[in-house]
């Protein structure tokens, strides 16, 4: 018998790792959201099938993984009323807060638990996610390997096995699609520059990253050798290459990616 997995909160990331879910053949029946807006939930009820539940406190009594998917900022409060029943319980919890430690909780739920964090990213809106996961020492690898298949149904999935490798993962992926946006962002600014229309600046900008990303990933070549590929010597795209390296372009990526881990650490 599948699982059963009780959502806290309902909103974007929620709806996301659960519509994956149950695309990729996860039993509706078994998954519960709640939220305090009872107008939000009677629609995800009617899309997916899934059980809903305003009460928090009820929603865990039977499950078997609880995903906390509330704003950081009122996990504390969420977690004070989800404690007893949690205790009660002792279900594997998995969140995907931003900037809350396994540690921390651990003890806002009463402490002695199995607990996952997670890292994702926005692109799990589409299915394109790229997730960090931790656990604590109390999570057996049945538990892991069901976090694996719920994130996996948004994504791929990437364990760290030290908490703090969560900061770099947030530096790589996890702040990640908002690099890749400025690079579409400047393209597309470049390519009506050059004198292109504005759409076809950003329809050539978007899928020249979509086709990249796709191809690196398909291909037997690391990244490296597939920019060789395209750089034929005294070339157009040497010649851009070139001009990327002298402005420092890798040092940049070096500088942001630290100021990134550097901030998450500071908001841990
Ligand atoms: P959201 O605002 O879309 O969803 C939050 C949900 O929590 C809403 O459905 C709201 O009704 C519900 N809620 C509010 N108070 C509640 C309560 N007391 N009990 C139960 N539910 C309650 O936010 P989101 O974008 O889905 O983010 C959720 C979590 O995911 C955050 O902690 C965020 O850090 C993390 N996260 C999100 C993304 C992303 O791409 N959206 C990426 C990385 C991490």
């Amino acid at each position: 018998m599948a699982s059963q997995v009780t959502f806290i909160g309902a909103g974007n990331m929620a709806s996301a790792i659960f519509g994956g879910m149950i695309d990729g053949g996860y039993p509706a029946d078994a998954i519960t959201a709640t939220s305090p807006d009872e107008t939000l939930l009677a629609p995800l009820h009617e899309r997916y099938g899934i059980q809903t539940q305003t009460d928090n406190a009820a929603a865990v009594a039977n499950a078997d993984v609880v995903v906390l998917a509330v704003k950081p900022q009122i996990m504390h409060d969420v977690c004070s009323g989800l404690r007893d029943a949690v205790q009660a319980r002792k279900p594997l919890i998995v969140s995907v807060a931003a900037g809350l430690t396994a540690e921390t909780l651990d003890e806002w739920l009463g402490g002695g638990l199995a607990v996952i964090r997670c890292m994702p990213n926005t692109p799990s809106l589409v299915g394109a996610g790229a997730s960090g996961l931790y656990a604590n020492a109390r999570v057996s690898d049945d538990q892991r390997q069901l976090a694996t298949t719920l994130l996996e149904a948004v994504g791929i999935v990437e364990w760290v096995d030290d908490e703090s490798l969560l900061e770099a993962v947030t530096a790589i992926s996890g702040s990640g699609p908002a690099y890749f946006f400025l690079v579409f962002e400047a393209l597309e600014e470049a390519g009506k520059r050059l004198g292109l229309p504005a759409e076809s600046a950003r329809r050539l900008a978007l899928q020249t990253g979509f086709g990249a990303a796709r191809m690196a990933q398909q291909s037997e070549f690391d990244p490296a050798r597939l920019k060789r590929n395209v750089m034929s010597p005294g070339g157009t795209t040497e010649r851009a290459i070139q001009t990327f390296e002298d402005g420092g372009l890798r040092e940049l990526f070096d500088k942001a990616t630290d100021a990134c881990a550097l901030r998450a650490r500071e908001m841990a």
